[in-house]
């Protein structure tokens, strides 16, 4: 491997999965992470198929599915709940489903800090300089370190995006904001849901035998801040008109329910994610809208093919080239087709439209990484 040591930086999904990969390929790593607390935020995230496949190469499959939940399939229905269509699981996949994020979160926390990385947190990366022997980065504590690799894995609004390519696109509002709350699990609903045919696009996952997570879509102006108390009353009046499931969610919503509101960003980056010794991981390269619930998983696959790339390369040159031409299309194509749901979305394009897209994007990622 041609990596002894290796700066992390960000120690959300994509972070932590990096820093599991090159522990096992015996690189040192150093991870920081600007969150003292190193918190995570939203409610529950759906696990794709793809997703699922990715946590098993991460070597994880077994605690997720200990804690998450694991089904089979999208059940698409109306707006009372009647089932319309069935989307499968492309058939060598062993399920999807969902988990709680502090969940996902303390399951790989775990497994970083088991394998021996040295975490740093409260600390962000100010400065990059390429030298000769290796990548200098100057850290707000004042401390610096020299690498061999250093991976942005800092998110959306990633500060390693904005220091090593100051020319890249900057996320712009897709003109959806999404509304999620986790809620009890009927036992009958045993795999994702989709409710489509409303003024809004609603769906559910399974995250837990117990629980399930619920969002809601709202086509909308970026608006000011909400406060909880509009939120309640906001949520119902955007599940308003729902029957079944959804309809006893809504009215099940008061000031106790942590309801989560993020307007969605996005921006599609074509150019190379690497420059000298530095490359970008997750959301930091390829931030994605929701529609296709890959988000986590593309992060995941990054850090398990920089891992293959690394092991079959003798130069960081050649690594993060063969690492660029194996993921480039994929993310694209997430980010793309979800940006695209997301449009059908919006101008209310007929159900079976949106579906379809989300059945052919499926089969894509079904493709091996
Ligand atoms: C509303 C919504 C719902 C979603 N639902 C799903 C879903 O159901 N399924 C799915 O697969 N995906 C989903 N996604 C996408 C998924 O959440 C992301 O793709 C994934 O979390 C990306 O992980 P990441 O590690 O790249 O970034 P992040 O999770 O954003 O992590 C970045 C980390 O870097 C740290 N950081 C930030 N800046 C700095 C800095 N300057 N220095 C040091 N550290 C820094 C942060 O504290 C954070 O810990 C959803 C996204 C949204 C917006």
């Amino acid at each position: 491997v041609p990596v002894e040591r290796a700066l992390v930086v960000g120690g959300g999904i994509a972070g932590m999965s990096t820093a599991i990969v090159l522990r096992k390929l015996g690189i040192d790593v150093d991870l920081i992470d600007r969150d003292p607390a190193w918190r995570t935020y939203g409610a529950g995230i759906t696990i794709s198929s793809p997703t699922l496949r990715a946590f098993e190469q991460l070597g994880i499959l077994e605690d997720v599915l200990r804690s998450g939940y694991s089904g089979h399939g999208i059940r698409v229905c109306d707006v009372d709940g009647n089932a319309l269509r069935e989307i499968a699981d492309p058939p060598s996949f062993r399920g999807s489903g969902g988990i709680l994020r502090p969940e996902l979160h303390r399951i790989l926390s775990g497994k970083v800090v088991d394998l021996g990385t040295e975490v740093r947190l409260g600390v962000t990366c100010d400065a990059i300089a390429e030298r000769e022997d290796g990548t200098v980065a100057t850290f707000s504590d004042g401390r610096t370190g020299t690498y061999d690799l250093v991976v942005g894995a800092d998110g959306l609004y990633s500060s390693t995006r904005r220091l090593v390519f100051p020319d890249a696109p900057v996320p712009e509002y897709t003109g959806q904001t999404v509304w999620r709350l986790i809620a009890e699990r009927p036992e009958d609903v045993d795999r994702r849901h989709f409710f489509l045919g409303g003024p809004t696009k609603v769906g559910l996952s399974p995250v837990s035998e117990s629980l399930l997570y619920v969002f809601a879509l709202e086509t909308c102006e970026r608006g000011a801040p909400i406060s909880e108390a509009d939120a309640v009353d906001r949520f119902r009046a955007l599940l308003d008109g729902y029957g079944g499931i959804i309809g006893k969610i809504r009215d099940g919503i008061t000031s106790e329910s942590s309801i989560v509101v993020r307007p969605l960003e996005a921006f599609s980056f074509s150019g190379a994610w690497f420059r000298g010794r530095t490359v970008l991981v997750g959301d930091a390269a390829h931030p994605t809208t929701p529609q296709l619930a890959s988000g986590a998983g593309m992060a995941v696959e990054d850090a398990i093919v920089l891992g293959q790339a690394l092991s079959s390369a003798s130069t960081v040159d050649d690594a993060l080239a063969t690492f660029m031409h194996r993921r480039g299309l994929r993310c694209r194509t997430v980010v793309e087709n979800s940006l695209h749901i997301g449009r059908l979305e919006q101008s209310g394009a007929p159900s079976a439209e949106q579906t379809q897209l989300v059945a052919d994007s499926l089969e894509i990622l079904a493709q091996p990484i």
